[in-house]
């Protein structure tokens, strides 16, 4: 396993994220480059590199904290009407940071977003 990924930095607090929500087996941050306003990341605080790594109860974890966090988006400042749930697993499907992440990327009507 790669011992080294920035999610795990800021899981760690070595790494500065605007950190939205945090329990014993999850964190959320706020996405740097995000493709919508309120765009998060949710990701499993003992790394994984990919699903196959992912210890599935903590995989339950994951989506559980997204889908709370999409009910409140919907009732917050972002004021979304739609949310896309995304998650790349391996290079060819996309994956860049080789520490498991659930995308939660708000959506509103006109946002430009082609997900
Ligand atoms: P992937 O393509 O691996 O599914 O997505 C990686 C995501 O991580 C991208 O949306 C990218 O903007 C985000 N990201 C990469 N580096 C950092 C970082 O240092 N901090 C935060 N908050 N997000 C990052």
């Amino acid at each position: 396993m790669d011992p080294y990924s920035i999610f795990g930095e800021i899981v760690a607090g070595r790494a500065a994220a605007s950190r939205v929500y945090e329990d014993d087996d999850v964190l959320a941050f706020m996405d740097i480059r995000p493709l919508t306003p309120g765009h998060l990341l949710v990701v499993p605080k003992v790394a994984a590199r990919s699903l196959a790594e992912l210890d599935p109860v903590v995989g339950g974890r994951l989506f559980q904290v997204g889908q709370r966090l999409a009910a409140a988006l919907r009732v917050s400042e972002v004021a979304c009407d739609g949310v896309n749930f995304f998650l790349a697993d391996g290079v060819t499907a996309g994956q860049e940071v080789f520490h498991v992440h659930l995308h939660v990327i708000p959506r509103t009507p006109g946002d430009g977003f082609g997900l």
